[in-house]
């Protein structure tokens, strides 16, 4: 496991390419718009398959200024696209008045959708650039025991369900597990908490305070 050389820097320009193409289209499209709302600050994943792939992602809402038409905006904004050099598809989304246009936008450096709605004055910027891998996929090894029968604390016992695991012994601590559709799954015993349950991640039980239920996981032990 390790970083895949230069991706990170990759992704990045990637994001900084996006996010001057973004508000470059913002500016002139929905004037006034506070660009501080351009959340565009830390990759995400966009991939939850081995190896993670991350992406930069936004979603900006814009208003359509009273004195311009959607269909005017609409056009406006396929051209500065493909004036940027961006691939664009027109469609539409609904019918009739409460219909959207809809803008898709693709180049090297990633996606941009453009919904402008014909019944609101509401403006909806995506944009999303090529997800990336930033590091190797990760070997998984399962944890060593926190406790086994010689470090346990004098008056405890190895915890009876993880048997001195202290990381989840249903998931070895991940939180997770492989997931063929969507990457990953959490881990049904623990959800996500990583720790054993009964232990808490301790490994160990105080022989003192088990419960009369808890007991008869040692009967036989003594
Ligand atoms: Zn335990
Ligand atoms: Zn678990």
């Amino acid at each position: 496991m390790g970083d895949v050389p230069d991706a990170r820097e990759e992704l990045d320009r990637l994001g900084r390419a996006l996010r001057a193409q973004l508000v470059e289209l913002i500016t002139d499209l929905t004037p006034g718009s506070d660009l501080g709302l351009l959340f565009l600050d830390d990759p995400t994943v966009a991939d939850w398959h081995d190896p993670l792939r991350h992406h930069y992602a936004a979603l900006f809402r814009g208003e359509r200024p009273a004195s311009v038409g959607a269909a005017d905006l609409t056009s406006r904004a396929a051209a500065l696209l493909d004036s940027a050099g961006w691939q664009v598809t027109a469609s539409q989304d609904g019918d009739g008045p409460r219909r959207w246009s809809v803008l898709t936008g693709r180049h090297d450096f990633g996606s941009i959708e453009i919904r402008v709605a014909h019944h609101i004055s509401a403006v909806m910027f995506s944009g999303q650039t090529p997800a990336l891998a930033l590091r190797t996929p990760e070997e998984f090894t399962w944890p060593e025991p926190l406790r086994t029968p010689e470090t346990l604390t004098p008056g405890y016992l190895l915890c009876y369900e993880c048997d001195g695991l202290g990381a989840c012994p249903g998931c070895g601590g991940r939180g997770w597990w492989p997931d063929q559709v969507h990457g990953r799954t959490n881990c049904r015993e623990c959800r996500r908490q990583r720790v054993c349950a009964i232990c808490r991640g301790a490994g160990q039980l105080a022989a003192s305070l088990l419960s009369p239920h808890q007991r008869r996981y040692y009967s036989g032990s003594g």
